[in-house]
């Protein structure tokens, strides 16, 4: 027999080629598990690849180590034979890999192809040599050999199923699978040599005409070098993929729990807002029949607050609602639900054992609130009325619960405030009929009973119409045309304002972009938007939709905004104001000179007019203390470079007192009463409004 003799840097070099080859192929794995079509039928064709020249790179680089006293050579074409066979389970080996669940059978299927393969390149690999008379092989070490490349391919695949449930160890697992893959491959082949015994007369038919070692030596460079490029470029591009995709998904489920928390509390006081306590009511109410248990709803409004907010500002108010706030949750339970309902109100929903419970805890809450405050220096006083309705007893549902603690709440501001009281049956009057016109409310959306009546405004002083403001009516089945007064805070307590708003929104855009078809390019249509409005996360998405609906230019739409809704909150209400001036929508501040506001804050709200509230111009003459303020807001709209709006003008002094003050708009009921739209066209038809002034709409109000 002829001894062989292994140069033992080679052998290394061979193990480190097969497992640096399995290392590149674990990383192509994931990628083809995580594409689909034809990229990843491209990573399968590159994974087999590499895979394939690797065992077979290891193979040769295994025979360059090994030394016969003889010369050697392979022939050309079982050699490329040999490949296909590595590159080809290589293929199905891989394909298994990435199937969804790993079965037994695939398992099974799986290492007897992969093992197979390597066996077969290793084996077809030495019959490239040609050799005369043929190898002997040792049958034990040969089946052997057989079974560490079936065995190591199990693992190593077995490897790479784990690997894809514990992500977070991903890389250990990795190399820990090539190094087993990588050791079954060489192992393979070492102990396949170690089965061959070349008897002493040997020759290698194929060291004449076949590859002479000299080029398998730099055919094996060239494969090495491929293999350990391709591994290099695949895992730097896998690693950065997978760190970014992990930073990416880590800044969204961060950006996810923000909004959620946005959406559901209160910017201010961080506390839930209506529609997360709408959500932990109907919770209550669940449980409450489940357990036959009580809970209480509190209705708490602040009292003298509005004096506060008026003489120190809204800032200083701001921090008052915080502190307040901040009382409430102290002296509730964890459990309890603490939510800000409005400015100054908030509701409190809390598990009693016995409604008597409810009383000493609002007991509590009276005296937390009443304690002075020290705020920036100031000491504040307010106190709080709060009504209380338990569950079950003083409520069907939700509405009623919410209503009949509102009624109490009234009952104890009307008896003195700072107290609290429980509802009671007596106080239904007024609740009831708020019940009843509520249940109305939520179906006159779906049964078309709202309607848009459209006041003009006129150039001063008596025309022509620059724009129109329109004003929401209610045609009630049974009490006739009903007013926004006796409708919206209704709307507002309870939220529907959010999609009546939606509502006039759209119709007002449909109507002004009828106008400018039939020729009216210069008019505006006036929207006037809620606090509840203002303060929802869908505002600035549903005057985009109103306006792409109806294919209607931003400019052509006003928003209307009161200068109180605006100063409340005055940051948030900023940042949404904004955003609709960025989409360029215009915005106006109504019933300007009721509130308490400060010159400062005007100038960084994006607004491009000032309406002065009606009871100013209500009784204006020369000389009035109204005519003095009037004649100042008219001068600051000018130095701020505002439209001056001078509203509800009813007689021709002051017509002529308000234009000669500066004021650039006139809306009133000299001019024009609110109007359906197609009488809106009459007029601007007629031309001047002031000598046909149409009869005032008939309207009801009910409060
Ligand atoms: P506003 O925005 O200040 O609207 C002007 C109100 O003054 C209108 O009352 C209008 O009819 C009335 N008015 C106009 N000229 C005169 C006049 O010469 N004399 C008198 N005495 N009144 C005049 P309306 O339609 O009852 O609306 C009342 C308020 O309801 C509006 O005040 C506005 O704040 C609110 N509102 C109206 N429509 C909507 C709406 O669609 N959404 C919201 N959130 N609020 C609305
Ligand atoms: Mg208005
Ligand atoms: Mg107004």
């Amino acid at each position: 027999m002829l001894d062989g003799n292994y140069d033992s840097l080679l052998v290394l070099f061979s193990l480190a080629v097969a497992i640096l080859a399995s290392y590149t192929t674990m990383v192509v794995a994931s990628r083809i598990a995580t594409s689909s079509g034809r990229p990843a039928r491209w990573w399968l064709a590159g994974g087999a690849c590499t895979m394939g020249i690797g065992i077979w790179s290891m193979h040769f680089i295994g025979m360059l180590a090994f030394d016969l006293p003889i010369d050697l050579g392979y022939d050309l074409l079982i050699t490329l034979l040999s490949l296909l066979f590595a590159v080809s389970a290589s293929a199905v080996a891989l394909w298994i890999v990435t199937q969804e669940a790993l079965t037994h059978r695939l398992l099974v299927a799986g290492a007897l192809v992969m093992g197979g393969g390597v066996a077969g390149m290793h084996y077809t690999g030495m019959a490239s040599m040609r050799m005369m008379p043929g190898i002997i092989y040792d049958t034990t070490l040969f089946g052997l050999s057989v079974l560490v490349a079936i065995c190591g391919s199990a693992v190593a695949i077995w490897c790479k199923f784990v690997l894809r449930r514990r992500f977070a160890k991903a890389t250990q697992f990795r190399i820990l699978a090539a190094i087993v893959m990588g050791l079954a491959i060489a192992g393979m082949h070492y102990i396949g040599m170690a089965a061959a015994n070349f008897p002493a007369n040997s020759i290698c038919g194929a060291a004449q005409g076949g590859v002479h070692t000299h080029w398998l030596a730099l055919a094996i460079i060239f494969a090495v070098l491929a293999v350990l490029a391709i591994a290099l470029i695949v895992s730097v591009l896998d690693q950065r993929m997978e760190s970014r995709t992990a930073l990416l998904a880590k800044e969204l489920a961060q950006a996810n729990q923000e909004l959620t928390y946005l959406a559901l509390h209160d910017n201010l006081t961080r506390l839930p807002n209506r529609v997360l306590l709408e959500d932990r009511l109907k919770q209550a109410m669940e449980r409450a029949h489940r357990e036959k248990s009580h809970f209480a709803l509190m209705f708490m409004d602040l009292d003298g607050f509005k004096a506060v907010n008026d003489a120190y500002g809204h800032l200083l108010g701001d921090m008052l609602l915080v502190a307040a706030s901040g009382r409430i949750v102290e002296n509730t339970r964890g459990s309890d639900t603490v939510a800000r309902v409005g400015g100054d109100e908030f509701v409190v929903l809390a598990q009693v054992d016995e409604p008597t419970d409810a009383g000493v805890l609002a007991s509590k809450l009276v005296a937390a609130i009443g304690e002075p405050y020290q705020v920036n220096g100031h000491e504040l006083h307010v106190s709080t009325s709060i009504g209380i309705a338990i569950y079950p007893g003083n409520g069907e549902n939700q509405d009623e619960l919410l209503i009949n603690a509102d009624a109490a709440m009234y009952h104890v501001k009307g008896k003195g405030r700072d107290d609290y009281c429980f509802f009671e049956a007596s106080m239904t009057t007024n609740a009831h009929g708020q019940v009843q016109l509520l249940q109305d409310l939520r179906m006159a959306l779906k049964h078309n009973q709202l309607a848009l009546y459209y006041q003009p405004k006129f150039t001063a002083p008596h025309g022509p119409i620059t724009g129109l403001e329109a004003l929401l009516r209610w045609m009630h089945p049974a009490h006739g045309m009903l007013g926004p007064a006796s409708f919206i805070p209704l709307a507002e307590k309870t939220g529907l304002i959010v999609p009546i708003g939606e509502w006039v929104l759209d119709e007002a855009c449909r109507q002004m972009a009828a106008w400018r078809d039939e020729g009216h390019e210069d008019w505006t249509i006036a929207v006037n938007l809620s606090a509840v409005q203002l303060a929802h996360s869908g505002l600035v998405e549903a005057v985009r939709g109103a306006l792409d609906r109806h294919g209607l230019e931003p400019h052509r739409l006003v928003l209307e905004i009161t200068e109180s809704t605006a100063m409340c909150d005055v940051d948030s209400s900023q940042a949404i104001l904004q955003k609709l001036h960025d989409i360029g929508v215009r915005i106006s501040i109504d019933d300007f000179g009721t509130g308490y506001s400060s010159l400062l804050y005007l100038k960084r709200l994006p607004a491009t007019e000032l309406k002065i509230d009606r009871c100013f111009v209500h009784d204006l003459t020369c000389g009035t203390e109204d005519a003095a303020i009037v004649s100042a807001i008219v001068a600051l709209g000018q130095t701020l470079d505002l439209r001056v709006v001078a509203e509800g003008v009813e007689t021709a002094e002051q017509q002529q007192f308000l234009t000669s003050l500066g004021c650039d708009t006139l809306p009133g009921y000299l001019l024009a009463y609110p109007m359906q739209a197609d009488e809106v066209i009459a007029l601007s038809d007629t031309g001047k409004a002031s000598d046909d002034r149409p009869a005032a709409p008939d309207e009801m109000e009910l409060v």
